[in-house]
């Protein structure tokens, strides 16, 4: 296991957003955590990554507790995310969008920052290089030069992408990262998360609510409801699971319930 959560609680006033959860993510896996609306997912995606601090149970990664450490801290062990709403610099270009997502992998003091020593544009270099190899990798190439607020929502999501692997995460946490994508640009965003998982060696983790994209990448599944983990498995199994489907069809009888949810 990458990731072992164990017993994780977290309220806010009355409301028990994530109660007694326990999930482990098993290292080069492609995963998703399921549920619908305010079930608790980017509460749990905000306890791992130093955003919130649980107010019980223990996150383990990669053999250390993560339990009080800031979200930069939480990123320089290993984790990198990407946000439900998107998270630009809209007036910096693809690049240097991109190279932000270096930042806390560099070495270099403040005094050869101001006096742009040879070591200074050394490493700049080097940043510029790994942002042009993600860009491409990203299936932005051309695109580097431009204005990320001018590019289409999809383009856009992928940036946000390239930035977090910037980072050199063993973990990519993305929260529903095929939102409002047509099923074009989804079907391409699913291959862009097996090429991280097959050819950079990352964990992927996934918030989803488009259960095409959910059933047809994750190994495993683990579903959330009101705070609670319900069940978890592998597709075949959580499209089964009779909790599950009355998860999602007795919200939606509400008239509440997750989008997409066709599938389940
Ligand atoms: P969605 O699919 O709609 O994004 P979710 O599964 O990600 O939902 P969360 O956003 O984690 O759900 O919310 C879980 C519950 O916790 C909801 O009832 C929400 O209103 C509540 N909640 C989340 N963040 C806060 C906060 N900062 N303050 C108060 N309540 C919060």
């Amino acid at each position: 296991m990458l990731l072992k959560v164990n017993n994780l609680v977290k309220s806010f006033g009355g409301i028990r957003a994530v109660r007694d959860v326990t999930i482990g993510i098993s290292e080069g896996s492609i995963s998703s955590i399921i549920g619908p609306n305010g079930a608790g997912k980017t509460t749990f995606f905000n306890l791992l990554t130093g955003i919130y601090k649980p107010d019980q149970g223990s996150i383990d990664f990669n053999g250390r507790s993560l339990i009080g450490l800031r979200p930069d801290q939480v990123n320089k062990a290993g984790i990198a995310r990407t946000f439900q709403s998107i998270r630009l610099f809209g007036n910096m270009t693809v690049l240097e969008n991109i190279m932000v997502g270096t930042h806390s992998r560099l070495h270099i003091s403040l005094p050869h920052t101001l006096l742009r020593t040879r070591r200074f544009k050394e490493q700049e270099r080097l940043v510029q290089e790994k942002a042009s190899m993600l860009l491409k990798f990203a299936g932005l190439s051309g695109k580097g030069d431009e204005l990320s607020k001018n590019l289409p929502y999809g383009d856009q999501r992928r940036i946000e992408i390239a930035r977090a692997l910037a980072s050199d995460p063993k973990l990519i946490l993305l929260d529903e990262p095929t939102a409002g994508m047509n099923p074009q640009e989804s079907a391409e965003a699913m291959s862009l998360f097996r090429k991280i998982r097959d050819e950079l060696g990352i964990t992927v983790v996934l918030i989803e609510h488009d259960m095409r994209v959910v059933m047809g990448i994750s190994e495993h599944i683990d579903v959330l409801d009101y705070g609670q983990k319900i069940a978890e498995g592998t597709p075949e199994e959580i499209r089964a699971n009779p909790r599950v489907v009355e998860a999602y069809l007795g919200r939606r009888a509400m008239g509440g319930g997750a989008n997409n949810d066709s599938a389940a």
